[in-house]
């Protein structure tokens, strides 16, 4: 059984009643690190919050089955909890609250789903820290209030860290790599490398080569206008950059 099955799904925009994703089909194994490329607007951020439920749309058609469960009928939180996870990061700082804190109640909320103690105090610290050791992240991270301040470069460490700190089965990366420097984004690809568990996957949204010679995906598609239109290996990278987007896509 996969671990996400998505048949034919279409989704529109609430507000609007514009239709996005026009039949999208992907499944994911344990396992597969798959990169979705593909120009703006063609619907890849869409894909990705469609998936964790994100408020602005609506399914209109086709089924998500994610671990064996129907996805859609699942609320946002519920699907987090179930392993699916997305930076949960908003647009908006959150004053008052820390990074820390944050983390931890994110993270005791996934134990409980699991059937786990929730940690206390002294074993929530050191296991920040052991995960903030693994993304090379200072400490001072932790104390700092949600989102409030953060550089681009941070908000991208800090989606690592809180992927470090919840786990997931499923990983949903969108543009992990932009803004950042070659350096920048060579340590988030090596955190990310060093999160990784064999069974789990990761689906990244991307535009660049660069992540994705150094996180090695085993499927590269391109979307194009709200469907899946190529699915290949790494080669595809090599067309693209030759022939664009464009040309690519259609050749199916
Ligand atoms: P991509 O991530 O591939 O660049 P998006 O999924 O962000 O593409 O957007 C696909 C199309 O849907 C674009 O035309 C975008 O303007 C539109 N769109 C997506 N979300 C919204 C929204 N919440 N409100 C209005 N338009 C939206
Ligand atoms: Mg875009
Ligand atoms: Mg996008």
């Amino acid at each position: 059984q996969p671990l996400l099955q998505v048949n034919d799904l279409r989704a529109k925009i609430l507000e609007s009643g514009v239709e996005i994703l026009h039949g999208v089909n992907l499944t994911v194994n344990e396992g597969e690190v798959h990169a979705i490329m593909g120009k703006n607007g063609s619907g890849k951020s869409t894909f990705a919050k469609v998936l964790v439920g994100h408020p602005d749309y609506e399914v209109t058609g086709g089924s998500v089955v994610f671990k064996g469960e129907n996805l859609l009928e699942m609320e946002p939180e519920e699907r987090s909890l179930a392993g699916l996870f997305m930076s949960f990061q908003s647009p908006v700082e959150i004053p008052g609250v820390s990074n820390d804190e944050f983390l931890v109640m994110a993270y005791n909320a996934r134990r409980r789903k699991l059937g786990l103690p929730e940690l206390g105090p002294l074993e929530c610290f050191s296991y920040l820290m052991e995960k903030l050791q693994l993304v090379n992240m200072k400490p001072d991270f932790l104390n700092r209030n949600v989102n409030e301040g953060f550089s681009g470069g941070e908000r991208k460490r800090n989606e690592i860290l809180q992927l470090a700190v919840l786990g997931a089965d499923l990983a949903i990366l969108d543009e992990i790599d932009s803004g950042l420097d070659v350096d920048a984004l060579r340590d988030v690809a090596n955190a990310v490398n060093r999160i990784r568990a064999p069974k789990n996957s990761l689906m990244m949204i991307t535009h660049y080569r660069r992540i994705l010679d150094l996180l090695n995906p085993t499927h590269v598609h391109v979307m194009d206008k709200g469907k899946i239109a190529r699915t290949g290996d790494i080669s595809i990278v090599e067309t693209i950059e030759t022939e664009g987007y464009e040309t690519v896509a259609a050749l199916t």
